[in-house]
């Protein structure tokens, strides 16, 4: 990408595609016009299939982001006093454990060591630890702070198996990590639109399945806040989807723009399709790195994601090194999680840039040359190969 701009490689916000770039740059359109209608309308039905979830299934666009997903998960699912289960890979797990708490649900935390994940018996176990059932189960598809992917599938199978709802956070997967929401019979995922979708910050996007917003119906003594309230903005979501004008707080008029440009364009390559360039990114990148020595901070090979790499410094290279990349026209973030901070640093790689192989090189050249640049004997025509090779 021979550009003016650094090359945007963190994860989210992230590159996005020219498609989606004009349609979020255009003048600002009324949130009641046909136009913004019909966006909103074909963004819904766009959503459901980009979740692969099924027609009752209940997609929410609101102006907010990831954090904003979280509340109106848990403020939706969870009563005051019901029992949440979390099963914790990290930061953003943390994140929901604490929220859950501000609820008012009694959480019960499923974890294991940085860079692993809890195992499904583990999970099992810890579901049929009493005192008293389960209303939910929250877990993180891709911890953004790990790089740690876990398989909801199971997790998503144990609770289904036992009443129990299930609820994913997306954020760093939505898009880019497979998830079919209907087969797997999830009852919740939620991301934001700065990642793996490919679009600017500012969008909070959630599915829901009939179990969750059943969940909701119940609450009719605390019910949620009003801007998390599933019964807020359902009218809403309907309307829009009937491609009539409605009001509850105004969306983000572009963003909504972009977001059907962006599962448009998604939706014509095919999710099969999507995913299997984000893996075959993934690998390209990841041969890169191992030929650069750069360690892995996911334990195993299987939990490795493939929007992100969080990679361990090697001996005798620091956080500088973030500085260095960046030096070389690549942006890259460095470490999230407390216990490891200054230990990694981390690569986005999901959405538009997934489909440039030079910007995915141009980005191994940067981390490779940093390298160098901070004295360390690197063979970076060999980690090119080794990503060109696979892209
Ligand atoms: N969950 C995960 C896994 C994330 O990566 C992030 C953002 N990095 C969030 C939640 C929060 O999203 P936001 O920053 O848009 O509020």
């Amino acid at each position: 990408m021979p550009d003016e701009r650094p090359l945007l490689m963190i994860p989210g916000p992230v590159e996005v595609s020219p498609a989606v770039l004009a349609a979020f740059s255009a003048p600002p359109p009324s949130h009641l016009s046909p136009r913004l209608l019909e966006a909103f309308g074909s963004a819904l039905e766009g959503m459901r299939r980009v979740w692969l979830a099924g027609p009752d299934a209940q997609p929410f666009v609101v102006a907010g982001g990831g954090t904003v997903a979280m509340e109106m998960a848990a403020a939706n699912l969870v009563a005051p006093g019901e029992r949440a289960l979390v099963v914790n890979t990290g930061y953003f797990s943390d994140r929901m454990a604490e929220m859950l708490r501000r609820h008012g649900a009694e959480v019960v935390e499923v974890g294991a060591p940085v860079g692993e994940a809890p195992s499904p018996p583990e999970v099992a176990a810890a579901l049929d630890a009493g005192p008293a059932p389960f209303k939910a189960l929250f877990a993180t598809h891709v911890d953004t702070s790990t790089g740690v992917r876990i398989d909801p599938q199971p997790l998503a199978r144990l609770a289904r198996e036992r009443g129990v709802l299930s609820a994913f956070d997306g954020v760093c997967a939505t898009g880019g990590e497979s998830f079919e929401m209907a087969a797997w019979e999830a009852d919740l995922y939620l991301t934001a639109s700065q990642k793996a979708l490919g679009l600017p910050a500012g969008l909070a996007l959630l599915v829901a399945s009939p179990r969750a917003l059943a969940a909701r119906a119940t609450r009719r003594r605390c019910p949620p806040p009003m801007y998390f309230d599933f019964e807020q903005w359902l009218p809403v979501m309907r309307a829009y989807e009937e491609r009539r004008p409605s009001y509850f707080s105004t969306p983000a008029t572009n963003l909504v723009l972009a977001l059907e440009a962006s599962l448009g364009e998604l939706l014509a390559e095919g999710m099969a399709a999507v995913f299997s360039r984000h893996r075959r990114a993934a690998r390209a990148l990841r041969a890169a790195w191992e030929a650069l020595d750069l360690a892995p901070v996911p334990a195993r090979p299987e939990l490795a994601a493939d929007t992100l790499s969080a990679l361990r410094f090697p001996a005798g290279v620091d956080a500088s090194l973030v500085g260095r990349i960046a030096q070389r026209g690549v942006v890259v973030a460095g470490g999230l999680h407390p216990a490891i901070r200054s230990e990694y640093f981390r690569v986005g790689h999901m959405g538009y840039v997934t489909t440039r192989p030079e910007a995915l090189l141009a980005t191994v050249d940067a981390v490779a040359g940093a390298l160098a640049d901070g004295g360390a004997a690197v063979d970076a025509a060999a980690a090119h190969e080794a990503a060109a090779a696979r892209l």
